[in-house]
């Protein structure tokens, strides 16, 4: 084995061998694969190795459709077969809600070019003869599904590799990594020593192994799954292959294998396997099967598809395999590491490999990876996702992969957990809580505490009016929100000011006022959007999306410079509270002695105050359009600050409100949000953040990138539409049409109280921004008028916030 290179990717299953293809394909030819055992030695080797294209997330979509295109690359550059069968795939539903669930997924695929078609019973069961029709009330058919053979994959990504100039070492464990101060590794393996640049743990089963010898904890757990292979049936005799099937309400996945069928299941009681921690001796090894466990399934399945009830069990497999506590990958370098990369928990090695591979080889080779890749990158969990978080979050996941999450569903797992100290207090008050990043935030307040339970629905659900008179009370009184669950960070030092106006496209505010900023890559595409708020000369307040929190402090770790300026993140440190709506000013005047009036306290101040006894930082700032303000204090005085607040705001009608009307009153004000109107594929000119791209300022990162958006003018915009809705709202993913044709998605939807209509926000290419008509947006299959506003519904010159 070779004594350095530039980069040690430790296993070699699936993900592995795609990530050192990748590097290879990237430019990368000094790159060295250690395996433990043999390839595939993790869960590869046993996958039923199906694969498709329908993903929760367009941008996972994407790369799924990617890694299936390529396997016939990798079979040409290897000579390696790959044993694809694309079958076609066929997806069933036995629900009216799951038949709305399939006309969502097709319209979400019509942007991302899929050729889904929602079909019949009737059809279904002549695509797909083994089902009986009667449980079963419509399908989707995708084209593009089937399997692979999960060793010839491997084998071929790890040939093609080492003729793209690669080394595979095989027997050979890593037993530790040292870093070295110039942030390269000392790789200890058992037969030697490599010193290289970069390592990628891509250990699979063992990834928390490989984590724990840099210190640090993946949120991955290993679940076991069985699938059970039946005798050959005289059904399938001189018949086509048949198609790959996914019945929703036996939780069972089907195929052919020979002549018989494979059937798996994701069963409700699922059981983690090696929750601490992972032997080293699992070799190419089962696990006792559990038939019982499945039998749930395995009775619905025989119902469902008689045929297979009557063929026998040939072959039973159980092997344990990893997911993240959402299901979808960990990719991408670790804050706090230099040099350490991951590509593990990938649940779905051979829809996902491929992707997963091409993004994080861009990322090391070009600082980038090249895609939105938030939902799979690792900086999506901080430290909160301990390791008993993701084995309650992880078996949740697993027990539901096949169940319908509705957009109004908050799921129980690992909650409560965190809590702040109002928590109880708005209990009282009725709250019907969501989960974020593990924090309990109120969603919307109920009547009383029977009615206190979301009805879960695709449409207008029981929250609706309760949601609509929340915003009412902003519109016209005073309301009250927790604002607790953002990121916060404190920016102190004598190079702060330079460095923020580096870090940010916007004007660095001066002393006593707040800016908007959006953060750059240096592509000049949104990695972030911030409210900086300024202490003093040398002492900033940044608020941002509490779920970035460890994607930004990456960020700003790797551009900081070694002295002059500290980055420290304050979120659990600082909570909020806001008041918004016409009385919000009387309602905080008659607590605070500052004077709040427009002259002493325009919009966009930001001052310390003492409000009653509570010292707080108050910003005037509005994200729901209303004049209101903005309270930050720490966590032991928000008690204080809720008993004052709602006092003093019974004279003025105060009445708390949730998250969900923060929703509807910000898609009214055009306003939008990380995740769904910024990330990383839009630039500011095209996200509608223009005016907040300063380039009077010789430096920030991103600004050349940037001037060229503004000088071409970008391909894409965020335009605000009226939707001519009946009883359900965009969501977010429904494609966009005009005159006929696909041409864009929407990122937000909500019912707009104050503009007593349904609105969207979405993305349509530049040329069709000022188009007066022509637009249509799919609703739950139904193509529904959309009409194009210039402005937003709500108070489009923002006097009512700057009041
Ligand atoms: C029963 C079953 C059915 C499945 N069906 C499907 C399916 O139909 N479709 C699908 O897409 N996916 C399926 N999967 C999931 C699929 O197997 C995984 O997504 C995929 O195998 C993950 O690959 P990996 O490379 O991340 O991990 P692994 O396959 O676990 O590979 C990790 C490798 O790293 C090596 N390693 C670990 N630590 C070290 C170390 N310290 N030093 C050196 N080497 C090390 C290991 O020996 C191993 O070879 C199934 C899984 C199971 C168990």
């Amino acid at each position: 084995m070779r004594s350095h290179a530039k980069v040690v990717v430790i296993g070699g299953g699936v993900v592995g061998a795609s990530v050192l293809y990748h590097l290879t394909k990237a430019g990368w030819k000094d790159v060295l694969l250690i395996e433990r055992a043999e390839l595939t030695s993790g869960s590869t080797w046993h996958a039923a190795g199906g694969m498709h294209t329908v993903n929760g997330d367009p941008n996972v979509a994407k790369l799924q459709q990617y890694t299936i295109n390529l396997y016939k690359e990798i079979e040409t550059i290897s000579g390696q077969s790959c044993g694809v069968h694309i079958t076609g795939g066929i997806m069933l539903a036995g629900t009216r809600e799951r038949v709305d669930w399939l006309k969502m997924a097709k319209a979400r695929g019509r942007y991302l070019g899929m050729e889904l078609e929602v079909i019949s019973v009737d059809e279904a069961a002549k695509l797909f003869p083994l089902m009986d029709k009667k449980h079963f009330k419509g399908a989707m058919y995708d084209p593009i599904e089937g399997h692979v053979d999960p060793y010839g994959v491997t084998h071929a990504y790890a040939k093609s590799a080492q003729i793209g100039g690669a080394e595979i070492v095989r027997q050979t464990r890593v037993t530790e990594l040292k870093s070295r101060p110039d942030g390269t590794w000392d790789v200890i393996t058992e037969r030697g020593n490599v010193h290289a640049e970069h390592v990628v743990n891509a250990a699979g089963l063992w990834a928390r192994e490989v984590g724990r010898m840099v210190g640090i904890e993946l949120p991955v757990l290993a679940m076991e799954h069985q699938y059970l292979i039946t005798g050959d049936m005289p059904e399938l005799a001189g018949k086509p292959e048949q198609l790959h099937c996914i019945d929703f309400e036996g939780e069972i996945y089907i195929r052919q294998e020979r002549g018989g069928m494979l059937m798996g299941t994701y069963e409700r009681a699922g059981v983690p396997w090696s929750e601490i921690r992972t032997p080293w001796d699992f070799g190419q090894d089962l696990l006792p099967n559990d038939l019982e466990r499945i039998a749930p399934s395995l009775e619905v399945g025989f119902e469902h598809f008689p045929s297979l009830g009557g063929a026998g069990v040939k072959k039973v497999v159980n092997g344990p395999f990893t997911f993240a506590p959402d299901g979808n990958p960990l990719i991408g370098p670790v804050k706090g590491l230099r040099n350490y990369w991951v590509a593990c928990g990938v649940m779905a090695g051979f829809s996902q490999g491929g992707g997963v591979g091409l993004s994080l080889a861009h990322w090391m080779v070009d600082g980038d990876p090249g895609a939105d890749v938030w939902a799979m990158d690792v900086a999506r969990y901080g430290d909160w996702a301990t390791l008993a978080y993701t084995n309650a979050k992880v078996r949740e996941n697993y027990s539901r992969r096949f169940r319908i999450r509705f957009p109004n569903e908050e799921l129980p797992a690992a909650r409560p957990l965190r809590t702040t100290p109002i928590y109880e207090k708005l209990q009282t008050e009725h709250a019907v809580f969501g989960d974020y990043c593990g924090f309990e935030h109120a969603l919307w307040f109920a009547p009383s505490a029977a009615e206190a339970a979301d009805r879960v629905s695709f449409r207008r659900s029981n929250a609706h009016e309760h949601v609509g008179a929340e915003c009412r009370a902003v519109e016209q009184g005073v309301g009250l929100l927790e604002i607790s669950n953002y990121g916060k960070f404190e920016i102190r030092g004598p190079g702060a000011a330079a460095w923020l106006s580096r870090m940010m496209a916007n004007r660095v505010p001066n002393v006593g006022r707040i800016a908007l900023t959006p953060m750059l890559n240096e592509r000049g595409k949104l990695i972030g959007d911030f409210t900086v708020c300024r202490v003093s000369d040398d002492h900033f307040f940044l608020i941002g999306t509490y779920a970035a929190e460890v994607f930004y402090l990456r960020w700003f770790e790797r551009h900081l410079p070694p002295t002059g300026v500290s980055v420290r993140p304050c979120a659990v440190e600082y909570v909020g509270l806001s008041v918004a709506g016409p009385h919000s000013r009387a309602l905080l005047q008659s607590l605070v002695r500052s004077d709040l009036a427009t002259p002493a306290f325009p919009f966009m101040s930001f001052r310390r105050m003492d409000v009653g006894m509570v010292p707080a930082y108050v910003g005037r700032i509005s994200f729901t359009g209303e004049l209101g303000y903005e309270l930050w204090v720490t966590t032991d005085y928000q008690r204080a600050l809720y008993d004052l607040l709602t006092k003093a705001g019974r004279e003025y009608g105060l009445k708390c409100f949730g998250g969900r009307a923060l929703h509807s009153l910000r898609v009214e004000k055009s306003f939008g949000t990380w995740a769904r109107e910024y990330r990383p594929i839009y630039g500011p000119l095209e996200a509608g953040l223009g005016r907040f791209v300063d380039f009077r300022k010789d430096e920030f990162i991103g600004r050349t990138a940037a001037l060229d958006e503004k000088a071409n003018g970008g391909k894409l915009r965020l335009v605000t539409f009226h939707v001519d809705a009946a009883d359900a709202d965009a969501l977010g993913d429904e494609p966009i049409w005009h005159d006929g044709k696909v041409v864009g998605w929407v990122t937000s939807g909500a019912y707009g109280f104050r503009a007593e209509s349904s609105i969207a926000l979405g993305y349509v290419p530049v040329k069709l921004a000022s188009a007066e008509s022509g637009f249509e947006i799919e609703i739950i299959g139904e193509r529904r008028k959309a009409t194009r506003r210039s402005t937003a519904p709500v108070d489009a010159p923002g006097a009512r916030m700057r009041s």
